[in-house]
């Protein structure tokens, strides 16, 4: 599709999913910096419903970052346990907490580059870290955004990083991080990936891999 043909289909996009989710929101708790990272971190293939609650325990042991560092990786291991992957995401949240506490000076950095230096923050989790906490334009490309995305024409691609391009190419930088929320609340209500209901879908119009059931 030639890339003016991608720009009507972002401004389309847009509209539909503002008029159909206005309220949609980072569906992680976020109630200071360093637990939305460590949230995020928690994320990979796990349900952010499963991952408010684990964190939520974790943080009840470990308050602080400085907590976190000190705990044992066996302890940490046993508590993040039904996230799932809790070897590398317990190295991962035990990296993140001491250059937390020492090399960044107990803040979460405004700098994406900054963040991936932690083992297991890539870019969709800096994206996610960077754009609600600091407000920088980044877009969350996870599962939903990445399928409904490609479904609908704004991407031919399936790496990630490779659609967040696409999607940073067509729609305009101040939509980029409510743009994987309502991708996200999309994929959950609609798109979903073996069923999709594209007869309810606010995008049916112009989806062109809607599959009509009537
Ligand atoms: S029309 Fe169907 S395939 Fe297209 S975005 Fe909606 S639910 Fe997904």
């Amino acid at each position: 599709m030639r890339k003016s043909d991608r720009i009507k289909l972002a401004d389309l996009t847009l509209k539909a999913l503002s008029e159909a989710f206005p309220d949609s929101a980072c569906s992680l708790d976020s109630d200071s910096p360093e637990r939305l990272a460590i949230r995020g971190i928690l994320s990979a293939q796990c349900t952010d419903v499963r991952v408010n609650i684990t964190a939520g325990e974790l943080f009840t042991i470990c308050p602080t970052m400085a907590e976190l560092d000190a705990l044992s990786e066996d302890e940490l291991i046993r508590i993040i346990k039904p996230c799932g992957l809790y070897k590398s995401k317990a190295k991962s949240i035990k990296t993140f907490a001491h250059l937390y506490c020492t090399e960044w000076g107990g803040e979460v950095p405004a700098d994406i580059n900054a963040l991936m230096k932690c083992p297991g923050v890539g870019k969709k989790i800096a994206n996610l870290i960077v754009g609600e906490i600091y407000s920088i334009p980044a877009v969350v490309v996870d599962t939903h955004c990445k399928r409904v995305m490609y479904r609908i024409g704004i991407t031919d691609n399936t790496d990630p990083l490779k659609v967040e391009k696409d999607i940073c190419e067509v729609f305009p930088e101040s939509s980029w991080i409510g743009l994987g929320h309502m991708a996200v609340d999309l994929g959950r209500s609609f798109c979903d990936s073996r069923n999709p209901k594209c007869d309810e879908c606010p995008l049916t119009e112009f989806c062109r891999k809607r599959v009509s059931k009537k």
